[in-house]
């Protein structure tokens, strides 16, 4: 562990400021609730804090890599996530980021998360970025790693345009990612551990396929991590 995440709140100036820039904008509001924070530092606002559960999940991308999982995918967490991804809502990005690498600090030995080399997420097709405006893999990857004094890096790219996961059985989710993910620069990789981010895991098999494709490319060992997990394995 490089650095404790856990309310520090020693951002420096810059950092501050530029927080302050964006407050003026997107006022700050709590992503499970969607209501306004009167501290824009803190993750959640004291009523969803409350409710927050303490422990994280363990699941399984396919291939056997490790994830972990902050929340359950329902009720207020998939709200959260919905109006993150889909109702523009990135400003949520560095408090549910803060779930996240909470969740990686759990799961994860002290020695397993002392050797990662690197943060990365799973990407989205060219095509779908510019619909959407954000990867919000990213924004939480970029965030985590901000968090654990981390390199960041876009080390796979999304190849092929595929049907959306969310549609399909298990059984073609796993058909509808093949080849779909390669490693964007194998020199980022090559003998290096590195940690994967989504926002949701459902069968692991999108997270699979980015964990396999930087196998493939020379990573030593693949760690997953997510904001939230269905359960419908
Ligand atoms: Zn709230």
């Amino acid at each position: 562990m490089k650095k404790n995440p856990f309310g520090d709140g020693n951002d420096c100036l810059d950092g501050h400021m530029k927080q302050q820039f964006i407050n003026g904008f997107y006022p700050n509001r709590c992503p499970y609730c969607d209501g306004l924070m009167k501290n824009p530092e803190d993750y959640a606002c004291p009523g969803c804090k409350a409710l927050l559960p303490s422990f994280s999940m363990e699941r399984f991308a396919i291939g056997g890599y490790y994830c972990a999982a902050a929340l359950r995918y329902d009720g207020s967490y998939a709200e959260a996530v919905k109006r993150f991804k889909f109702k523009k809502r990135a400003q949520y990005a560095p408090k549910l980021a803060f779930v996240i690498t909470s969740s990686v600090l759990q799961i994860f030995t002290p020695e397993q998360i002392s050797t990662i080399d690197a943060v990365t997420c799973v990407p989205m097709h060219i095509r779908d970025l510019r619909s959407r405006g954000y990867n919000q893999a990213e924004l939480l990857a970029r965030r985590c790693a901000e968090l654990m004094s981390l390199p960041y890096r876009d080390a796979i790219i999304k190849i092929k345009y595929n049907r959306k996961q969310h549609d399909l059985s298990g059984a073609q989710r796993i058909e509808n990612v093949r080849g779909v993910y390669r490693c964007a620069d194998k020199s980022l990789v090559r003998g290096k551990n590195v940690l994967i981010i989504d926002d949701i895991i459902t069968t692991g098999a999108t997270l699979g396929a980015c964990a396999k494709a930087l196998k493939s490319a020379g990573a030593k060992n693949i760690y997953c991590a997510v904001l939230c997990t269905t359960v419908n394995y």
